[in-house]
């Protein structure tokens, strides 16, 4: 398969930046003051039993939910706010979506278009949302096909391909609109096992290749060896944040080394 291996410089671009996040369903809250610093380049893994609402911090990063409080912000620019005499101004819808684009993001189901064919699904944001011309946006997306070993299936619809070359496409289609930051939701989750690796390996050379990732996952061993980063959350909080050697290795908390005994 051939591999991403994109030269772009590791420049400034796609830093994140959680400040108090907090965030409620009706009465449950399930994010309790998330502070959370990513640098440019930096690969973030984000452990935590299920429920512990790494997805809705994931959400909220994307703007997907809004925040209760507290802010989020890519490159200094805060997601869905503007900052005015002090105060902040939700921003309108169009805004919204614009800043979203910014940002990719991978689901554990995959979420293709399902009338859609492999190409279209990948040109579809880029023609439409960001009025791309079609022609550039077909060829930057069989760049990305040829990138993720799936030259060959851009007339395929979703239906005919494996979950592992669903989740190859769907990682092609996050990257269209060149994100300065890609979130991944527990990517390889729905897979069966034997088609784990050929989707750990296609984001194992997206993180060599200098995007900002935060990954959400259980596979503790690609944890280990692609983070730079390891945050372990529980019931909304960040529990522990370390180089993968300190959380791995030696957890300071009771709750990282149970979660940790049991997916090891
Ligand atoms: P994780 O991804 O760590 O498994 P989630 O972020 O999906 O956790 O969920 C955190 C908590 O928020 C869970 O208790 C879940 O049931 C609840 N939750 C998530 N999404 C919603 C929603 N849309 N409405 C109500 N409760 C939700
Ligand atoms: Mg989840």
């Amino acid at each position: 398969m051939s591999l991403l291996v994109e030269n772009q410089p590791t420049t400034s671009r796609g830093a994140v930046s959680v400040r108090g996040v907090e965030k409620h369903y009706g009465n449950v809250q399930v994010l309790h003051g998330i502070d959370l610093d990513v640098a440019p380049g930096e690969v973030l893994v984000i452990l935590g039993p299920s429920g512990s609402g790494k997805s809705t911090l994931l959400r909220t990063i994307n703007h997907l939910e809004k925040v209760d409080k507290g802010t989020i912000a890519i490159d200094d620019e805060l997601i869905g706010y503007r900052a005015r005499h002090g105060k902040l101004h939700e921003l309108r819808q169009a805004e919204v979506l614009a800043q979203r684009t910014e940002v990719g993001m991978v689901f554990q189901n995959f979420n293709l278009f399902g009338h859609l064919t492999v190409l279209q699904n990948i040109i579809e944001a880029p023609v439409h949302a960001r009025k791309i011309p079609r022609a550039q946006a077909m060829a930057r997306a069989r760049e990305l096909l040829e990138r993720v070993g799936l030259a060959d299936k851009e007339a395929a619809y979703p239906r005919q391909l494996s979950g592992g070359q669903q989740q190859r496409v769907a990682i092609a289609r996050a990257l269209a609109l060149e994100p300065k930051v890609v979130l991944f939701d527990e990517p390889t989750s729905a897979l069966d096992p034997e088609l784990v690796t050929e989707v750990l390996d296609v984001i194992r050379s997206l993180a060599e290749s200098g995007t900002t990732l935060i990954i959400v996952t259980h596979e503790i061993g690609f944890a280990r060896d692609v983070a730079d980063r390891i945050l372990f959350v529980d019931a909304g909080r960040v529990i522990e944040d370390g180089t993968p050697e300190q959380v791995l290795a030696s957890p300071r908390h009771e709750r990282t080394k149970a979660f940790l005994s049991k997916v090891i």
